[in-house]
Formats: C-alpha cells, sequence, structure tokens
C-alpha cells in the first residue's frame, strides 16, 4: 500500500479465510469446537475443547513496552507483526490479545487491532463492539446495580448500609458526564437516593472476573465473592448475599468464550477480554492464553502500557493466580517514545534528534533494569516508525549494547510478517538459553502496604508512598476483613513512571500518591488508585468519533 494508507483500508484489502477452515488447518479442529460469529469470527466452545496439561503448552512470549507517547509504541502492532514473523519462520504460533474497547476507538488513541501490514481482521468488526462481549459484560455488572437498588429499595434485608455502597455502575465509552451522579432522585417509588457513578467496561471487576476465570464453576464462585458494599458493622455485602451470581452468569456465558480471528496473513489470533492496563490489570483473559498454549508451540501475548503497568500486573496477578509463567519477554521500543522520554514535546517527534533519544534512554534502562528484577532480559524490539533515522537506530543498537540486551530493528508495520522474522528469531534465540527463572515482585503474605511499596520502590524508583486518609482506612479494613493476601492492581497513569503525568525520563525520589483503593474480590486484586487517573475517561476536545462515518455502500471510514 502507498504511504499514508489508513489502517482501515489496508485491512479491508485483504479476504480473509473462512475461520473455520483456518481452525481446522491449523489446528486440526472440528467444526463443533468452534461457534461461528458469520464467516470470519468464531468463539471457541469451552465444553468441547480439551486444554492440555501444562506441562506440554507452548512457549508464552510476553509483549510489552517502554512509556509510550499517547498514540501508542506498536505493542498490539508488533505482537501481531512477531506472530506473523513466528508463523513465516514454520512455527506453529499465535497471538493473544486484549479486545478494543469503544472508549479509546472514538477518543484519542484509536483502535487495537494492531497497524499498518500488522493489523487483525476484520478490523472494524473487532474494534466496534466485537461479538457482543462487552456489551454482556456492561449489562452483567448494570443488573448487579439494579438487582442492588431494587434490594434497597424493599428494605436491604441482608442489612447492607446504602451508605456504604461500592458498586458502581459501567458504560464502554468515554463519557466524564457521568463519573458521579446520583440515583433515586424523584421521590420514594424511584428508589432511594444516594451518590455513585460511572466507569468504563474495561475498569468494570466483572472484565477483570471475566479474564481470570479458568472456567464456568470459577467464574460463578467469583462472582458470588464480588463485595458490592457493607452493613452497618462493616461487615462485608457480597453477591452471593443477594443471590445474584446465577443471572448475571448467565448474561457472561457467550462472554466468556474465547475469540478466534485471523490477521492480515491468515494466522491465528484470539482476542478475548480488555481490562485496560493503566486502570485494570491489562491482560488477555486466561482461558484464551490456555487454549492457545494447547494448540501452539509459541504463543505471544500483549499487556498493556510500559512494562511498569502491563508487565508487573500480568506477572504479579495473572502468572501469580493461573501459574502461568513467560518464556521470553519483548520491550517495544520507539524513536519517537524515546525522544518523548528525553523532553521532546508531540509536535516535533518526527525530526531526527540523538541528543533528546539519548538523554530519553534511562526509560529503556529503567524498563530493562525492572524487567530483570521479574528474571527475564527482553529482547528490544525497534519499532521503526517511516520518520526514524538510520542514526537513531542505529543509536538505540548502541544503548542497548551496552545494557547487555538483544535490539532488533522491526519492519512488520510496512512489510507484515516478514519484516519481524529477525525480531522472531533474536526471540528464539533468547529462549534457547534456557527458561528464565521468573520472580513475583513480592510474597501473598506481605500486607497491602507493603506489597504497593515494593512496587513503588524497586519498579518506579519513589521514595515513599503517601496515603489519602480515606485510602489508608480502606486497605486497613480490607486487611482485618481477611484480604491482605491479595495482589494489588495499581492504577496511574501510563505517561511515567510516577503517578504525574508529566515526570518523563527515569524519575527517582518521588512520592506514589495513594487516593483510593477498591476491592475486587472476586477478581482477586485491591486496585490501587494514585494520582489524579481517572476511571471513566473523558473525551478530548476533537474526539476520533467526529471524523467517523458510513459509506453508502455500508463500510466504516475514519477508524483508525
Ligand atoms: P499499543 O498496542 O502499544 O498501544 P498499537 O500497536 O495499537 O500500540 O499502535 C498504535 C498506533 O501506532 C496504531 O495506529 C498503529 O497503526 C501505529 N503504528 C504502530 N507501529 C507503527 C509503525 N512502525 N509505523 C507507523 N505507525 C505505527
Ligand atoms: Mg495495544
Amino acid at each position: 500500500p502507498p504511504p499514508g494508507t489508513p489502517d482501515i483500508e489496508i485491512a479491508r484489502a485483504v479476504q480473509p479465510q473462512s475461520i473455520l477452515l483456518l481452525a481446522q488447518q491449523r489446528f486440526g479442529l472440528p467444526a463443533d469446537s468452534l461457534i461461528p460469529f458469520g464467516h470470519y469470527k468464531a468463539k471457541l466452545n469451552m465444553s468441547h475443547f480439551q486444554l492440555k496439561d501444562p506441562s506440554s503448552y507452548g512457549k508464552l512470549v510476553l509483549v510489552t513496552a517502554i512509556t509510550p507517547t499517547p498514540a501508542g509504541e506498536g505493542k498490539t502492532t508488533t505482537s501481531v507483526g512477531l506472530n506473523d514473523g513466528f508463523n513465516q519462520l514454520g512455527l506453529k504460533s499465535s497471538v493473544c490479545l486484549r479486545e478494543p474497547s469503544l472508549g479509546p476507538c472514538f477518543g484519542m488513541k484509536g483502535g487495537a487491532a494492531g497497524g499498518g501490514r500488522a493489523q487483525v481482521i476484520p478490523m472494524e468488526d473487532i474494534n466496534l463492539h466485537f461479538n457482543g462481549d462487552f456489551h454482556a459484560i456492561t449489562a452483567a455488572h448494570n443488573l448487579l446495580a439494579s438487582i442492588l437498588d431494587n434490594h434497597i429499595h424493599w428494605g436491604s434485608e441482608s442489612g447492607l448500609d446504602p451508605r456504604y455502597v461500592t458498586w458502581r455502575r459501567v458504560m464502554d465509552l468515554n463519557d466524564r458526564a457521568l463519573r458521579n451522579t446520583i440515583v433515586g432522585l424523584g421521590g420514594a417509588a424511584n428508589g432511594l437516593p444516594r451518590e455513585t457513578g460511572f466507569d468504563i467496561t474495561v475498569a468494570s471487576e466483572l472484565m477483570a472476573i471475566l479474564c481470570m476465570a479458568e472456567n464456568i464453576n470459577d467464574l460463578k464462585q467469583r462472582l458470588g465473592r464480588i463485595v458490592v458494599g457493607r452493613r452497618r458493622d462493616h461487615s462485608p455485602v457480597t453477591v452471593s448475599d443477594l443471590s445474584a451470581e446465577g443471572a448475571m452468569s448467565i448474561l457472561l456465558k457467550d462472554a466468556l468464550q474465547p475469540n478466534l480471528v485471523q490477521s492480515l496473513e491468515h494466522n491465528p489470533v484470539f482476542i478475548h477480554g480488555g481490562p485496560f492496563a493503566n486502570i485494570a490489570h491489562g491482560c488477555n483473559s486466561v482461558m484464551a492464553t490456555r487454549s492457545a498454549l494447547s494448540l501452539n508451540d509459541v504463543v505471544v501475548t500483549e499487556a498493556g502500557f510500559g512494562a511498569d503497568l502491563g508487565a508487573e500486573k500480568f506477572i504479579d496477578i495473572k502468572c501469580r493466580h493461573s501459574g502461568l509463567r513467560p518464556d521470553a519477554a519483548v520491550l517495544v521500543c520507539t524513536v519517537r517514545a524515546l525522544k518523548m522520554q528525553g523532553g521532546v514535546p508531540k509536535s516535533r517527534l518526527a525530526t531526527p534528534d540523538l541528543v533528546a533519544l539519548r538523554e530519553g534512554a534511562v526509560n529503556l534502562e529503567r524498563h530493562i533494569r525492572n524487567l530483570r528484577q521479574f528474571g527475564l532480559t527482553p529482547v528490544v524490539s525497534i519499532n521503526r516508525f517511516p520518520t526514524d533515522s538510520e542514526d537513531e537506530i542505529a543509536e538505540i543498537q548502541a544503548i542497548c549494547h551496552e545494557y547487555d540486551v538483544q535490539a532488533v530493528p522491526a519492519e512488520h508495520w510496512a512489510l507484515g510478517g516478514a519484516g519481524a522474522t529477525e525480531l522472531a528469531q533474536a526471540v528464539l534465540d533468547q529462549m534457547a538459553l534456557g527458561k528464565p527463572d521468573v520472580q513475583l515482585l513480592y510474597p501473598d503474605d506481605a500486607s497491602l502496604t507493603d506489597k504497593i511499596e515494593t512496587i513503588a520502590t524497586r519498579l518506579y524508583d519513589a521514595e515513599r508512598v503517601d496515603y489519602s486518609p480515606e485510602a489508608k482506612q480502606q486497605l486497613e479494613e480490607y486487611e482485618q476483613l481477611g484480604f491482605g493476601h491479595l495482589p494489588v492492581c495499581i492504577a496511574k497513569t501510563q505517561y511515567s513512571f510516577s503517578a504525574n503525568p508529566k515526570l518523563r525520563g527515569a524519575p527517582s525520589g518521588h512520592a506514589l500518591p495513594v487516593r483510593e483503593a477498591r476491592l475486587s474480590a472476586g477478581a482477586g486484586f485491591v486496585v490501587v488508585i494514585c494520582g489524579d487517573i481517572m476511571t471513566m475517561p473523558g473525551l478530548p476536545r476533537h474526539p476520533a468519533a467526529l471524523d467517523m462515518g458510513l459509506s453508502p455502500e455500508g463500510d466504516v471510514y475514519g477508524l483508525v
């Protein structure tokens, strides 16, 4: 395609293969192992699908990144391209991704099905309410909210104190006007007035539960364990106290099955679950990862945003709970992001600037150091943009040489899998050195505050953690209620190691401000909200939505 061709046009120029045929040819899966959603999308029918024993799983490659620019650094693009690269080398490989949210699609960041020649198709279907999963999660989440308000309306038999309801409502859009709301206005017939609000669906505890669940039984148990609020005596009220888990589980029955689609090069792609990595745990579902590992020699998976968020939560939450362990890590790095970390404003990122690049390399160095703390030596993938200069690429390679890690320029965005075979080979070489001894950052039995402080000091180089009185009280309460063994899920800006998006590079000596803590007893973690991060994003002044539309032929345009 000529330079400047929009992703959606590149995607639409490729005719997808029948997904049933692809699953049969690649994996020998019979048609009844799949539930087709049209010709090119399907769900795995988990009741017909036998997961292998973990000892015969394929190798798991984690794709993470340095601190990103607002446009994204190409983790999804690299994950898709790397998988196409593995397939070009003759390996049986799949990639596991998260489902895109409508929030960023219509906001600023755009879609999340890759870019250029490294995309997943049909891209518009994947980006726009893919197979209905997020709608199901939204409906199940809000069903619980309605059961809960109804329970209060009829006298709160469980003893739930309406002033201490923690369950909010969700919607899969960026809508700042819904952050804080009052429900139940208009008199006694309309329920009890109380203050609440909306989060974006990707931050819902149900999204995390869908991603952590091992099977239907586990799903139901996790739903039952959700804490929705407390009684006057501070004891927690759970979903099973309200008998809501059955109805919630039936709304989630299809959403729970992993989705199978294909890349532009017709390689299998699993896309399932979509928690954001800044305000949630940032990984695709355990069931999709296990399915892919059962069917392949190699599985590539993306964890969101920079390695401070995505990789940390991948290991400390997803790996801790599931027992999965990565065999290798790829750290995506771009010239643009390094220059941004070196202080260059967004408008000048396309101009060569070796000085700023070298200054920004402290960010890359910190991410490499952090991955080493998890026992992983990353392969740095330099995701090449058309605006990068040869000198800049060579400079990153020289810097990585100093840090003693492999650095490979990758051109999958321009060339597809052929542009990532060198990267794929480098990852194979890294794995040939032996299985890494992956370490969790903290033990289960550390206190919640110790866990937060360990992440803050060891990964973010913070000097201390400052708790708001509210957060301090919440964390103490969760300890007293017996939830102190859970891992923590840090919610903070993706633009800095600190909670201040403006602190670039590799800041040290800062304080991590903890504003609030939220218990996700069903998902199995405590969300720790730091700085100004919002669990319901807003739209920018000129949202991407304003430039989108539908052609008379029924084709989507403007989706990026
Ligand atoms: P991430 O997953 O890290 O957030 P994505 O893979 O979604 O990032 O990429 C973000 C955007 O950048 C996409 O629109 C994609 O098309 C674009 N992009 C990624 N890699 C390149 C590249 N090498 N050259 C030009 N654009 C790219
Ligand atoms: Mg991505």
